[in-house]
């Protein structure tokens, strides 16, 4: 079923039914390209979360207990489903986040391949047998840590939601998911292929609601035994204090402000096409968007230069038009925050070279924009932009540019670019993230780790330590009378 935008009608999923919350009430999901109201997500009442509690605790013990071939065939057939659905899937994306449907397509296609990834690296969770004393037998087992809590934002609607889906199910635990109620059909999509596939009611329950009420209710509750968190620092902070206080363990992938530091021995053109390229990406709505471009002096004006004409070359409009490479922001309040970090900047003394402005035209567009001269205390040098903001500031020696790029809390990406194998290797040693790419902004790959240091969070989603936060160790010494 669809509204007259072409757009979904949802619905969360609770014990194996589609349903609409307990009392009927709903928010709207706005089309930020247009801000016209596409549709309305259900809000969850606490006897919906209980349900889905519920069906949780019993999900659990369906699913762990089902055989690793099984459950790894049924999460291939899901990834089949959406492989097959990425092209519906992404223009539904790009109807309530607003990135360009290319863009959308393929992160629908790419979830599949997380998917994949996690079903075949869960039939390798292996434990061990500890040599011991005669008549002994001590192993270590890894064990599906149980029903788990995930709370997912809106900028990579699918992709947010399936690191956590795929992690847990993969592990051979349940899941509530509160994906986010700005971009809750393409979550709901998701979920449907699993139901396809065959999963078995209860194993994956999707929520939406007001999220403090969500999570404060799900985390309370004895079935949950973990709880992941993709969002701001804030936010992360509130999640990981309850969660503590009830002694759950807690995965939070948070906020950044990745500085790019280009070497006087780099290549100034490549590296400002790369960043640039990056930089606005979904709008600039990635948590590890570069977005502190620290320069050496003797290439500031090349790379300044190569960097405006990249910003000026992005065709800003609705991403469901062939010709945009760049969408809206996805929802108001990041249009507001472009406006205040700039004029911030501006009040400061910064220059804006391109941009700075959103175009006169309905939706949340923002203009790639490009910055110099911004003060070191600018909000813009302290803030995560969380858009398609870009600040270049010159520096003379390396150790001064480490010492900017690591003065912020955050500690998610990094990127530096350099010719010399030397300052590769210092940039590896000293820059404090949990992801840095060199010569390159390279996204996230499933078969590697992704997570934050310092205030970005900790955990890691991806590459088999993803596995980690979902399976507890066990061990277990038997003695053989
Ligand atoms: P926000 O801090 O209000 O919310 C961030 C996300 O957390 C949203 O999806 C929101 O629904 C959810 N949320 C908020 N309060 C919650 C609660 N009590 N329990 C559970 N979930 C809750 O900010 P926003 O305006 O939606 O996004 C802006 C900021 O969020 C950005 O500046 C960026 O720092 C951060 N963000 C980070 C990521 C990421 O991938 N790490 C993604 C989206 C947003």
């Amino acid at each position: 079923m669809t509204t007259d935008h072409g757009y979904p009608a949802v619905r969360m999923h609770i014990a194996g039914e589609w349903c609409e919350g307990g009392t009927g009430r709903t928010a709207p999901v706005v089309n930020p390209a247009t801000e016209e109201v596409i549709g309305q997500v259900p809000l969850a009442t606490t006897t919906d979360l209980d349900r889905a509690l519920t069906a949780a605790a019993d999900g659990f013990r369906t699913w762990r207990d089902t055989p690793v071939a099984t459950r790894t065939a049924i999460l291939h057939k899901a990834a089949d489903l959406l492989t097959e659905r990425a092209p519906a899937i992404g223009r539904t994306m790009t109807l309530e986040q607003g990135k360009p449907l290319a863009e959308a397509t393929g992160e629908a296609r790419r979830v599949a391949g997380t998917l994949r990834w996690h079903a075949d690296d869960a039939r390798r969770a292996y434990g061990r047998i500890v040599p011991s004393a005669p008549g002994t037998v001590l192993t270590v087992r890894r064990e599906p840590i149980g029903p788990v809590a995930a709370f997912v934002p809106w900028n990579f609607p699918a992709g947010g939601p399936m690191r956590k889906i795929s992690s847990a199910l993969a592990a051979g635990c349940s899941l509530v998911i509160k994906a986010s109620e700005e971009t809750p059909a393409t979550a709901m999509e998701l979920v449907r292929c699993f139901t396809d596939a065959g999963l078995p009611a209860g194993a994956l329950n999707l929520v939406f609601g007001e999220p403090a009420e969500v999570s404060a209710h799900l985390i309370a509750s004895p079935v949950v035994r973990l709880v992941t968190f993709t969002g701001s620092v804030p936010v992360g902070k509130l999640l990981a204090a309850q969660a503590g206080r009830v002694m759950k363990p807690s995965l939070m992938e948070l906020g950044g402000h990745a500085p790019v530091i280009v070497c006087a021995d780099a290549d100034p053109v490549k590296a400002a096409r790369r960043a640039a390229q990056a930089k606005f990406a979904n709008a600039g709505q990635v948590c590890t968007s570069p977005s502190r471009f620290l320069v050496h002096a003797s290439l500031i004006e090349e790379f300044t230069a190569e960097f405006v004409r990249a910003a000026e070359a992005v065709v800003v409009g609705d991403g469901l038009a062939e010709s945009t490479t760049m969408g809206p922001l996805a929802n108001e309040r990041r249009l507001k925050t472009m406006e205040r970090l700039v004029a911030d900047a501006v009040g400061r003394g910064a220059k804006v070279l391109t941009g700075g402005a959103r175009p006169d035209r309905a939706g949340y567009f923002y203009a790639p924009t490009v910055l110099t001269d911004v003060p070191a205390d600018a909000e813009l040098m302290h803030e995560e932009p969380f858009g398609p903001l870009a600040p270049i500031v010159p520096f003379t020696e390396l150790d001064e540019a480490l010492a900017v790029a690591n003065a912020l809390p955050y500690g998610l990406a990094a990127y530096g670019f350099t010719d010399s194998a030397a300052t590769a290797e210092r940039l590896s040693a000293e820059l404090e993230a949990g992801i840095l790419s060199l010569n390159h902004c390279g996204g996230s790959v499933h078969e590697a780790p992704s997570g934050g240091v310092k205030d970005s969070g900790y955990g890691r989603e991806g590459g088999p330590e993803a596995l980690d936060a979902y399976l507890i160790t066990k061990r277990v010494s038997h003695l053989l009378v």
